[in-house]
């Protein structure tokens, strides 16, 4: 069996396609979609994601603008132009680019961000709104994760669904949905014993851990849907999933390459995020 690859490019191209007519009808109400990206530290991977993010925005008519604070700012900085942000009301979404620097504490920086402004769905009153199954914004790439699986066809009532890595920005929240779309979800991380023994048994398997070629073809049960969420940077400087992408699509029946898989997903979800936050904005202020 050699797996269909699911096009995750081809899949975030439709839907911002979709997302652009939104976009449009709020410029001509005069609510331009804002969405603000902080960036601390120049960590040269989120200087990539940052610049892909602002040019995926300007291609569906979202403004965005880029806030770049030094490496070693401190927190109340970081703090102030939270604050700040919040406070715009050009601003619909703001979005604090992660890995932060080791004297800021994520939760602390992210908690400060307005929750109806939290288009990265992760501040923890959007967290325990998804949990209680009524989420403000979901986050980005567990939404991408889903629209992925949306597309293969395949019904998830009922599936074994494993997710590999348990992180609040992608396993944890990929597995709660993954339960309220009806599948019976197994969630592993670094104590697991024996990974394969579950991997073996999924259905649908989202890998999530980080770590280059870490799920091998003999881990996958034949005609599984595999999501690829790793992003590796292998020795020779290619970029590799968690997944042995070449092993694993002679067993898989459906699978994510990287990149071109969850990757340009995650955009897309974002962009969808901020329309939404300023349809609600347009929406308080009664412009129709
Ligand atoms: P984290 O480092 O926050 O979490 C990794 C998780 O994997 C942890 O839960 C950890 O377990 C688990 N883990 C680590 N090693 C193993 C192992 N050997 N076996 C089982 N579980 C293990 O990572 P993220 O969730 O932020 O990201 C995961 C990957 O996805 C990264 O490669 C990242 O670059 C990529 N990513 C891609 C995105 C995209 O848009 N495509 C978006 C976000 C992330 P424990 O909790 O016990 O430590």
């Amino acid at each position: 069996m050699t797996a269909v690859v699911i096009d995750g490019k081809q899949i975030a191209q439709a839907l911002r396609a979709g997302w652009k007519p939104r976009a449009d009808r709020l410029n001509a109400l005069g609510i331009a979609p804002g969405l603000a990206v902080v960036m601390v530290g120049d960590n040269p991977a989120s200087q990539i994601y940052v610049r892909n993010k602002i040019r995926a925005c300007h291609e569906i008519g979202i403004r965005s603008e880029e806030h770049l604070l030094a490496g070693d700012s401190s927190l109340a900085t970081v703090l102030a132009l939270i604050d700040r942000l919040n406070a715009d009301a050009a601003v619909h979404g703001v979005l604090v680019q992660l890995p932060l620097p080791p004297q800021l504490a994520p939760h602390a920086v992210i908690e400060r961000i307005d929750p109806a402004k939290d288009v990265d769905g992760l501040h923890t009153a959007n967290l325990g709104s998804l949990l209680a199954g009524h989420p403000r914004f979901l986050p980005c790439t567990p939404a991408g994760i889903m629209e992925l699986l949306k597309t293969t066809g395949v019904d998830l009532r009922g599936k074994e669904a494993v997710v590999a890595g348990r992180s609040n920005i992608v396993g944890k929240p990929v597995a709660l949905l993954l339960t309220q779309a009806g599948a019976t979800v197994t969630l592993c991380h670094s104590q697991t014993r024996d990974l394969a023994h579950h991997t073996l048994r999924a259905d649908v398997l989202v890998c999530a851990i980080g770590k280059p070629h870490a799920f091998g073809g003999e881990m996958i049960k034949h005609g599984a849907v595999v999501i690829d969420v790793g992003i590796n940077r292998a020795p020779d400087g290619r970029l590799v999933g968690d997944v042995d992408y070449g092993a694993a699509r002679q067993r898989a029946g459906w699978i994510t390459p990287v990149p071109g898989g969850v990757g340009p997903m995650t955009i897309a979800m974002l962009l969808g995020n901020a329309v939404l936050s300023a349809e609600r904005h347009a929406a308080a202020q009664g412009v129709k």
